[in-house]
């Protein structure tokens, strides 16, 4: 116990931890995003008074799109995220979802929804061969810091799957990109989801085509009600 604390208090001399963002020291009670980051850098995109935070046309079923932050092109929002998906970074999931657990807080039209209901949260699967490749799901980690702040649970990885490796959709059309993932995702255990109002979270919400796909599987499967919450749209 000594030692470790020894160990560690040296590492964190010789290489003080930093925050990804603005490569300032972190403070003790932070994880990798210093407060002022999280805070002031991005653009939040919850406007109070509104429902959704974007103007997408909603699938019947779903109700509410809700991401945290409006996405900046080449800025620092995509370079975090980059390092969650890319860079193992996944303590950047938990950080970023913790926030976007508390922007939910903040969103009257999710939480009087939520009420007296069985909700739980569901990361966007990862095709099995594509999670093994990284190692992780990074939507995962961002659920962690929801689940953390709002209390909800996560859903039991392996209820639904990915079944079709859809590789990426960077740069496809709209119509290209519903083609590409229909029939992607299978409910493997519905009654899991039967009746259950599912909250999708995703790093980031584009144009919708993958947590729709994923949402009228949900609605096949008795799923009780959708909404979509992710880090970012575009
Ligand atoms: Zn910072």
């Amino acid at each position: 116990m000594f030692l470790k604390k020894f160990t560690e208090g040296i590492s964190e001399i010789l290489f003080p931890k930093v925050c990804t963002v603005c490569g300032l020291r972190l403070a003790t009670n932070e994880n990798f995003v210093c407060h002022n980051c999280l805070n002031d850098k991005f653009e939040e995109a919850y406007r109070p008074g509104k429902g959704s935070t974007s103007d997408a046309m909603l699938p019947e079923g779903v109700y509410l799109q809700h991401a945290l932050w409006n996405f900046d092109k080449g800025g620092y929002l995509q370079e975090l995220l980059h390092q969650l998906k890319y860079h193992r970074l996944t303590g950047v999931g938990v950080d970023i979802g913790r926030q976007l657990g508390k922007s939910l807080l903040r969103n009257p039209h999710f939480m009087n929804r939520i009420k007296d209901r069985k909700v739980c949260l569901l990361p966007v699967p990862l095709y099995p061969k594509k999670r093994r490749m990284r190692g992780y799901n990074q939507a995962f980690y961002i659920a962690e810091g929801v689940a953390e702040v709002t209390g909800l649970y996560i859903l039991k990885k392996d209820v639904i799957q990915r079944i079709k490796n859809t590789g990426t959709q960077t740069g496809f059309s709209l119509e290209k990109r519903r083609k590409n993932i229909d029939g992607a995702f299978q409910v493997i255990e519905p009654e899991r989801v039967k009746d259950v109002l599912c909250v999708i979270i995703d790093d980031v919400f584009t144009t919708g085509a993958t947590t729709f796909e994923l949402s009228s599987e949900l609605k096949k499967a008795g799923s009780g009600e959708i909404m979509i919450a992710t880090a970012a749209q575009a």
